[in-house]
């Protein structure tokens, strides 16, 4: 059984299970702590330097490396822990680049966020700031862009592609003020491994690493991805009558809040003018609109016509495992051929 600790945060007194860390105890009980490259799927890096807090009055630690322990009185604010943050802060932000009203995550930065919660003053910050670094933008992807002006180098991005995808697409280029972040050899992203899952895009906390064209959704219809069956939970931003974007489902066990290219960023086709919407049905040589039962029912005549050898079935990797088990199951019982197979064996 794990181990259950008590503790006191701001006062607050509090259990954690053994191993947590203090950051996250705290988070879980509504006390915020500021934090930027810290992200509860991947493992804590402490690069940002932000999340410090006091332990029984005395040392101060990085809360997102620290775990809790028996009787520990934690303390989240204080004079000094304050000016250690708005330091950490004034350095990052002074080396970013602050086109925030063109940015794509100006309604959702966590720099913006902590800066208010700590109340850092411009003026401090004009005196801190190095040249523009001018660094290109990488347009290169068709769904997102890398803009290293605006990165903070929190490193969420790399531990993501390592962590969680596995492919180890982006490193740490340069040292110190020059450190930034790129592919192998620094080539733009369509010339490096990249899938385009965009699972660093969604994790990334400023808008280095932001959707090319972001659209806000009024609503989100929870639904499953169709294109394969893995079946991952996504949620579909809509706005009037069009699907603008999509988010993964992070309670639905088969995918936890991940999504591939397809599931993330392959919706357009539902919007397409070009999109079947009715089935064709070829008359004289055209295909022409019909109604559905008129389909149903020509398609029924002709399976009656071709029982045996003249019948095939391609079932998809589109469809669940129950589905498959039915076109099997009607090829070989009702269609009596043995003829049937799947696309993902091609
Ligand atoms: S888009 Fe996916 S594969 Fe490409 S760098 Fe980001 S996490 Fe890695
Ligand atoms: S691109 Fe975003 S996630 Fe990656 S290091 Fe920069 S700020 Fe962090
Ligand atoms: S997001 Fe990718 S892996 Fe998940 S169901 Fe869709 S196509 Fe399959």
């Amino acid at each position: 059984m794990t181990k259950e600790y008590n503790l006191t945060i701001d006062g607050q007194k509090i259990i954690a299970q053994e191993g947590t860390s203090i950051l996250d105890a705290a988070l879980e009980n509504d006390i915020f702590i500021p934090h930027l490259c810290h992200h509860p799927d991947l493992k804590p890096e402490g690069a940002c330097r932000l999340c410090g807090v006091e332990i029984d009055g005395g040392r101060m630690v990085m809360s997102c490396l620290s775990t809790v322990g028996e009787g520990i009185d934690v303390k989240t604010d204080s004079s000094e822990i304050r000016q250690a943050r708005t330091i950490a802060m004034e350095l990052l932000i002074a080396d970013h680049h602050m086109d925030c009203l063109a940015c794509a995550a100006a309604n959702d930065c966590a720099l913006l966020d902590i800066s208010a919660y700590l109340g850092i003053q411009p003026d401090r910050l004009e005196r801190l700031r190095p040249s523009d670094k001018g660094l290109p933008i990488d347009e290169s992807n068709p769904f997102f862009q890398f803009d290293p002006n605006k990165c903070v180098v929190c490193g969420i991005c790399v531990r993501t592609c390592n962590e969680i995808v596995g492919l180890g697409a982006l490193g740490f280029i340069n040292r110190g003020f020059k450190t930034v972040i790129g592919t192998f050899g620094n080539k733009p992203f369509t010339e490096s491994i990249c899938e385009s899952c965009g699972e660093c895009v969604v994790r990334c906390p400023v808008g280095a690493l932001a959707p090319k064209t972001p659209k806000f959704a009024a609503r989100e219809v929870q639904t499953t991805c169709v294109y394969c069956g893995v079946g991952c939970g996504i949620y579909l931003g809509v706005a009037g009558d069009k699907i603008v974007n999509v988010r993964a489902d992070r309670e639905r066990p088969t995918n936890e809040g991940s999504l591939c290219v397809k599931g993330r960023y392959g919706f357009n086709f539902i919007n397409h003018p070009d999109r079947l919407t009715k089935p064709l049905i070829k008359k004289d040589g055209e295909f022409v609109e019909a109604e559905w039962d008129e389909a149903l029912e020509l398609i029924a005549s002709k399976f009656v016509q071709s029982k045996g050898d003249k019948f095939a079935a391609l079932a998809s990797a589109k469809c669940t495992n129950e589905e498959n088990y039915l076109i099997q199951k009607f090829t070989r019982a009702v269609m009596e051929t043995n003829t049937v197979d799947h696309c993902a064996r091609l």
